[in-house]
Parts: C-alpha cells; sequence; structure tokens
C-alpha cells in the first residue's frame, strides 16, 4: 500500500517535470511573432476560461463542505471563484465600452494583474493552511476573514475598474503602440514569475504531489509561471504571446477540471471499496471467515419466503463432540486450528450458494436452499465422514486426533414456517444425535414437527 502510493508521488512528480520541462521548452522555442492581433478570439477563450474558473471553485466548495478539515480548500475556491468574476469582467469591458482600444487593452491588462495579485496571496494562504492542517489552528477565523476581505477588495477594485469609476489609472501599455510599459514589462513581470516559482517550489516540496488534487494545484501554478514568462517574451499586450498565455491557462483550468473530476471518481471507488469490505467484515466470523449467526438467521428468514413443495428447504446443525477435551488435551489455540480446518471442509464439501455459517463457539450451521431432506442427509453424512477419516497427517496438524461431529438435519417445504421454528428443530435434532451417541446425523422427525411449535 504505502509502495504503491510512494511509485504514485513518483508518477506525479515526473508527470510534473516532463510536462514543465515540454511546456517551457515549446512556448520558449516557438518562433517569435511580435506582430498585432485582434484579440477576437479573446472573448471566447476568457468565457471559456471563466466558466472553468467557477466551476472548479464550486467543485472545491462542495469538496470542502463534505471534509471540512481540508481548510486548505476555502481559500484555493475564492481564487477561482474571483478569478472567475474577473474574467466575465475583463468581458464586460471588451464588449461593452466604446473607448479605445488602447483602454480595452489596458484595462484588460489591469485586471489581469489584479487576478495574479489575489491568486497568488489566496495559493500562499492555502499552502500555509495545508502545511497548519494538521495542528491545532489558532488564527483560523482571522485568515477566514482577511481571505474574504482580499477578495472583496480585489473585486471591488477590479468592479470599479470595469465600469471606469475608478480615478486612478494605471497604464500597464502604451497607448499608441500597445506595447507594455516599463514598471511592468521588466519588475512587476519579474516579480509575478519569482513569486509563482515559489509556488511551485512549496508545493512541490510542502504536498509532494502526494494526490492527484495537489497534481491539478501544481499545473495551475506551473500555467501562471508560463503564462508569465511567455509575456515576458512578447513586447505587445496584442501580440501571440497574449493568445499563448490565455491559451495556457485555458488548457490548464481544463486538465485542473478532469483531474478534479477523476478525483471524484476515484474517492467514489475507494468508498465503495472501503464498504464492501466494511459489510464482508459485518457478515463473517473474524476467525474462520465463515458468516456469522446474525447472515445466517437473516438468510434463513429471508430464504424460507420462497419455500414450497417444488422448492424446498433445509438446515444442519453441526457441533464437534467432547471438544472441551481437544482443548483441555492440547490448549486453545489448537483448538482454534481444529475449528478452522473444519469450517474449510465443511465449505469444500457444499455447493457454491449454500451458506455456512459459525452459529456459536464450535456450532455451525449451513442453510441449504432448493435442497430436500434426502440430499441435505447425504451432505450431512458427507461431512460427517470426512471430518472422522481426517487424521493428523492428513490435516497437516490442524486436527491432533481423530475429530468427530454430530449433525441435525431439518427441512422444510412450507413458505409461511417462521425461521426459529426450523431453527429449534435442526438444534433438536442435533441433540438427538448427541444423545444417541455422537458421530451421526440424524433428521429432525416428520411426526414431531406436527406436533411441536416454538
Ligand atoms: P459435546 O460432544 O457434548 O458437544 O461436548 P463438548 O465438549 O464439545 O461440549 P460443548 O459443545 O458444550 O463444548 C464447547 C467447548 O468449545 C467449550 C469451549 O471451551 C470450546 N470453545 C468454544 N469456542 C471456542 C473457540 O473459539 N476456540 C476454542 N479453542 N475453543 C472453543
Ligand atoms: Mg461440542
Ligand atoms: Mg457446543
Amino acid at each position: 500500500m504505502i509502495t504503491s502510493l510512494q511509485k504514485k508521488h513518483k508518477n506525479n512528480i515526473t508527470f510534473f517535470l516532463l510536462i514543465s520541462i515540454g511546456t517551457f521548452l515549446f512556448l520558449w522555442l516557438t518562433p517569435l511573432n511580435n506582430t498585432h492581433y485582434a484579440l477576437s478570439l479573446y472573448p471566447i477563450i476568457a468565457t471559456f476560461t471563466g466558466a472553468l474558473h467557477i466551476q472548479i471553485g464550486s467543485f472545491m466548495i462542495m469538496n470542502y463542505l463534505s471534509y471540512r478539515k481540508n481548510k486548505h480548500l476555502l481559500p484555493l475556491a475564492c481564487a477561482f471563484h474571483s478569478s472567475g468574476i474577473i474574467l466575465f469582467m475583463a468581458l464586460y469591458i471588451y464588449f461593452a465600452h466604446s473607448v479605445p482600444k488602447s483602454i480595452i487593452f489596458n484595462d484588460i491588462a489591469i485586471l489581469h494583474t489584479l487576478r495574479t495579485t489575489l491568486t497568488t496571496g489566496l495559493f500562499i494562504v492555502a499552502l500555509y493552511l495545508y502545511k497548519k492542517e494538521k495542528s491545532q489552528q489558532k488564527y483560523h477565523k482571522a485568515i477566514v476573514y482577511s481571505v474574504f476581505l482580499w477578495c472583496i477588495l480585489h473585486l471591488a477594485v477590479a468592479v470599479l475598474y470595469s465600469t471606469n469609476t475608478l480615478p486612478l489609472s494605471l497604464q500597464l501599455i502604451d497607448p499608441v503602440t500597445f506595447e507594455w510599459l516599463f514598471p511592468w514589462h521588466g519588475l512587476v513581470i519579474c516579480f509575478f514569475i519569482s513569486l509563482w516559482v515559489g509556488i511551485v517550489f512549496f508545493i512541490l516540496s510542502l504536498t509532494q504531489l502526494k494526490n492527484q488534487f495537489w497534481l491539478s494545484m501544481s499545473l495551475v501554478a506551473l500555467s501562471n509561471l508560463l503564462i508569465f514568462t511567455t509575456l515576458f517574451k512578447y513586447s505587445y499586450m496584442n501580440s501571440a504571446g497574449w493568445y499563448l498565455a490565455r491559451g495556457v491557462e485555458c488548457l490548464s483550468s481544463m486538465a485542473v477540471m478532469t483531474v478534479l473530476m477523476s478525483d471524484i471518481f476515484h474517492r467514489f471507488k475507494a468508498s465503495r471499496q472501503a464498504y464492501a469490505l466494511s459489510y464482508e467484515n459485518s457478515v463473517r466470523d473474524p476467525m474462520t471467515r465463515l458468516f456469522n449467526r446474525g447472515y445466517f438467521y437473516n438468510s434463513l428468514s429471508h430464504e424460507i419466503k420462497n419455500v414450497n413443495p417444488q422448492k424446498p428447504l433445509s438446515i444442519i446443525f453441526c457441533d464437534i463432540d467432547r471438544f472441551k477435551s481437544v482443548n483441555d488435551t492440547w490448549g486453545h489455540l489448537q483448538g482454534d486450528r481444529v475449528i478452522i480446518k473444519l469450517a474449510e471442509l465443511m465449505v469444500s464439501l457444499v455447493r457454491d450458494h449454500d451458506i455456512v455459517a459459525r452459529i456459536g463457539g464450535e456450532e455451525f450451521a449451513i442453510l441449504l436452499p432448493d435442497c430436500d431432506s434426502e440430499s441435505a442427509q447425504n451432505i450431512a453424512e458427507r461431512i460427517r465422514k470426512q471430518v472422522e477419516q481426517a487424521t493428523p497427517a492428513t490435516t497437516n496438524g490442524d486436527f491432533p486426533r481423530t475429530i468427530t461431529v454430530s449433525l441435525g438435519i431439518v427441512s422444510s417445504v412450507d413458505g409461511t414456517m417462521a425461521a426459529e421454528q426450523l431453527a429449534d428443530w435442526a438444534d433438536r435434532a442435533l441433540y438427538m444425535a448427541k444423545n444417541q451417541g455422537r458421530n451421526r446425523v440424524v433428521v429432525f422427525p416428520k411426526e414431531l414437527m406436527s406436533q411441536n411449535t416454538v
């Protein structure tokens, strides 16, 4: 289990490194096309990315609500939601403004800068919360409020910008040539690149990409790093670089969405397997792995309803003879080996759909659906003989001496009979076998059935 997990980390890290090197080389070696584009595809890409970001944020909120211990999900969800909202504001600017292109491009660039400061801040908080998740979080409430404040602040500035309410204007690009201006194209981009390098580094070192979720977050951080390195290479806002950067962001969002969805299916599969395992444990006896008493009686109550003269049902009760003496002579551990071996023998001698259960210490019951009294006697006799014939040599020492069992059988063709009644008759047949000298099979007599009821 641990090795398979470690292998998974290694696979994730190798995947991450390969994709980083591959995309860096691709983007850096792509021939520079520094001509001007109309950015007519921008609205499509922005709509798509914005919708994906809002979806990713909602996925994270749902994940957080179902497992509140994952506190790091909250800032990340806020980051994606806010990023989606700001992208829609950029769309609004693109379509709704009857102002020159230079102002539109500049405003879009400003919104992108706001998205970056917002997202980097929230990624740092998420990593901090992830690191402290196991320890008691003293300032948790303060951190949550700060996260909301950080988002509201950015969203407010973004709204004021996109509606042209803010008198302050930040000039990121030249209004005539659309060229990125200093300090944006030098200091600010370098600052963002170093921030994302730091975030990538901390994601790798803190989480070691242990799961798909952190792999997807590393892809987001990587894509942002690629975006800024690409922007660094191109000198115009409306150059191929802007498109490439947006394309990378869109692709990484799609990758995140795919990873989040596959994560959900993985969890679903794991929880189904865990449920199947815990169900199996709840109906099995831990020592012999036979069904337990509860399961036997439930199955009997269920099966008895399907009984009719064409579909009889039989049950066999079985008890080891003079078992105390085995424990007294060879000890309890050896006694356990006898019980386990006997269980194995019984399972091998019945049909696949018959239910063999351990209903007491060294007492067993076998439910035989669609089986009349005669066939049940054959099965019981087969078990009795095989047990009697087993020796210490044939059982590899599991039986320290010859072991014998007594068996009681009852069969029914009456679908209205109570399960307890049938079990009581089987028990009484077993005691008859004991009283008649043990190591034998006794069928509960039909005459007694009509006289006795529980
Ligand atoms: P009888 O032929 O009348 O059945 O005689 P018996 O000695 O087998 O009597 P009984 O069925 O009452 O004995 C039950 C014994 O089985 C008592 C208990 O010590 C032993 N036993 C019950 N459960 C276990 C178990 O899980 N492991 C071991 N080793 N012994 C058990
Ligand atoms: Mg016994
Ligand atoms: Mg007993």
